[in-house]
């Protein structure tokens, strides 16, 4: 119903302009969530951007004020902002910094909060639950920031965390958005394929975000995009990278190094099989099964061959093992 949905939407909105009033304005906002966002290197017009908050280490403190505020408490409770147990009422958020998540028309539709701590019991991310505004698999977190630049640019960085996004807007490289801890989705690459053909994938550099882009790439072809990769090296991730790089320095590396897929995945996966045939065999599969999912019969041939080259293997058994997979998805 369209006057439930704009209900959860205000108090969202509601949410986010008290949780930055709580960062900016008083004593432990300023002395615990400022000082963690100065510690990452966030500058104030950046968190201004990107409308970081602060929520207090209290249980209540956010519903109460909301309540005063004459904000319903079914619609706290439907965003999630609110967990109603029996008579009591608790913050879902407390003592985190809030990134707020919002449309591409920039409308909020949910937060994601980090601990301070290094606490490894406590989830270091905590984020929303799924509500009748709030749908993960659809929304990508900075696509409100970066659509501007993502059409101007013609390309999309896709990268894996809330301030990996915010650390490449503050060193100058804004047409980049994040999906946040979710695996990548059809709906997620849909939003971008209706501002750019083109995505760069800039996973962490470590074997989780290697597995989590290779996922990705397929998906991403499906739509009829083109995918590039590019990597950071061990233990970083494009925030730590940005951090520590100059704008030149950091568009120096993302086009020197970004490889197109199929080198990439043959530079990953070719390396690792190529003295045992039985996985080579597998490793030769699985790159025609990406090529398969590539719409344009031109670009197919194309990759046939550079693939053909990589692999050393003739041309003739990829094209028989792409028909066969073509048959296959019929
Ligand atoms: P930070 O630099 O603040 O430590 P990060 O973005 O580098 O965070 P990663 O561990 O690389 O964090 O995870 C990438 C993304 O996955 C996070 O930005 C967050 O959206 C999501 N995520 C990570 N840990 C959790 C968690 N425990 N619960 C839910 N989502 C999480
Ligand atoms: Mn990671
Ligand atoms: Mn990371
Ligand atoms: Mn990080």
């Amino acid at each position: 119903q369209a006057n439930e949905r704009e209900s959860l939407y205000l108090v969202s909105e509601y949410a986010s302009s008290y949780f930055q009033k709580i960062l900016h304005n008083t004593d432990k906002g300023k002395s615990i969530g400022l000082s963690y966002f100065k510690e990452r290197g966030f500058t104030d017009e950046t968190i201004k951007k990107f409308a970081l908050g602060y929520s207090l280490d209290e249980w209540q403190a956010f519903t109460d004020e909301a309540l005063k505020q004459a904000y319903k408490l079914e619609f706290l409770e439907k965003t999630g902002l609110t967990i109603v147990k029996g008579e009591k009422r608790f913050d879902r958020f407390k003592g985190r910094v809030m990134f707020p998540i919002q449309s591409m028309s920039g409308r909020v539709l949910g937060f994601g909060g980090r601990i301070l701590t290094n606490d490894k019991k406590a989830a270091k991310y905590l984020n929303s639950p799924e509500s009748d505004i709030y749908h993960k698999s659809k929304v990508l977190y900075g696509i409100y920031q970066a659509k501007q630049s993502i059409a101007k640019e013609d390309n999309c960085y896709l990268v894996e965390g809330y301030t990996d996004v915010i650390q490449f807007h503050q060193t100058g490289v804004h047409n980049v958005v994040s999906s946040s801890g979710t695996a990548l989705t059809p709906e997620q690459i849909r939003l971008i394929n209706r501002l750019t053909k083109n995505i760069t994938v800039l996973f962490d550099g470590d074997a989780a975000g290697l597995r989590a882009s290779l996922r990705g790439i397929d998906l991403i072809l499906e739509q009829g995009m083109n995918v590039k990769i590019c990597t950071f090296p061990a233990g970083e991730d494009p925030d730590s990278f940005a951090k520590q790089n100059t704008f030149e320095e950091l568009t120096a590396y993302l086009t020197e190094n970004a490889q197109d897929f199929i080198q990439f995945k043959a530079s990953v996966l070719y390396e690792e099989s190529k003295n045992d045939p039985i996985k080579k065999a597998e490793t030769i599969r699985d790159i025609v099964n990406s090529i398969a999912k590539i719409p344009d019969r031109i670009k197919k041939e194309i990759y046939i061959q550079e693939c053909s080259r990589i692999m050393d293997i003739s041309e003739q058994v990829l094209f028989t093992t792409l028909a066969q997979i073509d048959k296959k998805d019929f």
